[in-house]
């Protein structure tokens, strides 16, 4: 199992549509995968249709439910989620004055370690107790950039917590790469962001994700692009992407994070 969180504190740069999209293209590929959302605006469970049976990443957080009893499947097959509420705001609160408070959600997951081939976490905007938990809970990161003026603003911030988290709370943190994302060639600045991650950050993905209404309007019909709109450019790049990811995934050493293997044959 390896898990990867999606993670950039500039809101709006495409962190949910990338998880989503990903996760779909991972299981349309084969693979049972887990998207987990840890961002108290819920993006990512409604865009997937996840409807709670009554117990939320939260409750599994908080030690009221197991994470397992949190997952709810999607319509998509292979793919299922744990459904993020407003609730998760009081938990960073409610979690401040823990011992171990950044390791939460990696206890959690333990339970389903060996179900899933790859957990995808979707961060919100922000660099606080939540996201430090993904990234605890991660073997990789993958930062979606958007392709507009200060893009590269707040990156060095990014930057600098992954590389903190990785001396302080998770030596196995690898940063996966940059996605540049809602390209729009016909404009110099998309360009000019595109060329500049480029040049900057070497481990910039070479997938790069174009603006496109279809990736816009997929979420209000609960659906991924691959289904919505399964030939479109938007779905095409997604499909590259993750195939990219999963290369670069498979180029790292075992993760050591999770009791590897131990549930398989217990998978679903
Ligand atoms: P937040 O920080 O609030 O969690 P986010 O980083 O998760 O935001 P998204 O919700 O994925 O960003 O995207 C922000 C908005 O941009 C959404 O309305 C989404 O539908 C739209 N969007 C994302 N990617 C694209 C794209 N490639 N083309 C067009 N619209 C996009
Ligand atoms: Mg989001």
């Amino acid at each position: 199992m390896s898990v990867v969180a999606v993670a950039n504190q500039k809101g709006g740069v495409g962190k949910t549509t990338t998880t989503v999209n990903l996760a779909a293209a991972s299981a349309e590929s084969g693979r049972r995968t887990l998207v987990i959302d840890a961002d108290a605006q819920a993006n990512a469970t409604s865009a997937l249709g996840a409807e709670s049976q009554g117990t939320f990443l939260y409750d599994a957080l908080l030690g009221q439910a197991d994470l397992g009893r949190c997952v709810v499947s999607t319509a998509w097959p292979r793919l299922d989620a744990v459904p993020s509420s407003m609730d998760l705001v009081a938990a960073e609160i409610e979690l401040a004055s823990r011992e171990r408070r950044e390791y939460v959600l990696r206890s959690a997951l333990q339970e389903v370690a060996g179900r899933y081939d790859l957990v995808l976490i979707d961060c919100g905007p922000s660099l606080g107790l939540m996201t430090l938990n993904a990234l605890s809970a991660s073997d990789a990161v993958i930062a979606p950039v958007q392709c507009e003026y200060l893009a590269l603003e707040g990156l060095s911030a990014l930057l600098e917590t992954i590389r903190r988290v990785q001396m302080q709370l998770n030596p196995g943190l690898h940063l996966l790469g940059v996605v540049a994302t809602m390209y729009d060639g016909r404009t110099r600045l998309s360009q000019d962001v595109a060329t500049q991650l480029k040049a900057h950050i070497s481990s910039t993905f070479d997938t790069i994700i174009p603006r496109s209404i279809r990736l816009s309007e997929a979420p209000s019909h609960q659906q991924p692009i691959l289904d919505y709109a399964p030939r479109s450019r938007g779905a095409e790049a997604y499909r590259e992407l993750t195939e990219e990811l999963l290369n670069r995934l498979s180029d790292l050493p075992p993760s050591t994070l999770y009791r590897s293997g131990a549930l398989d044959g217990v998978a679903r």
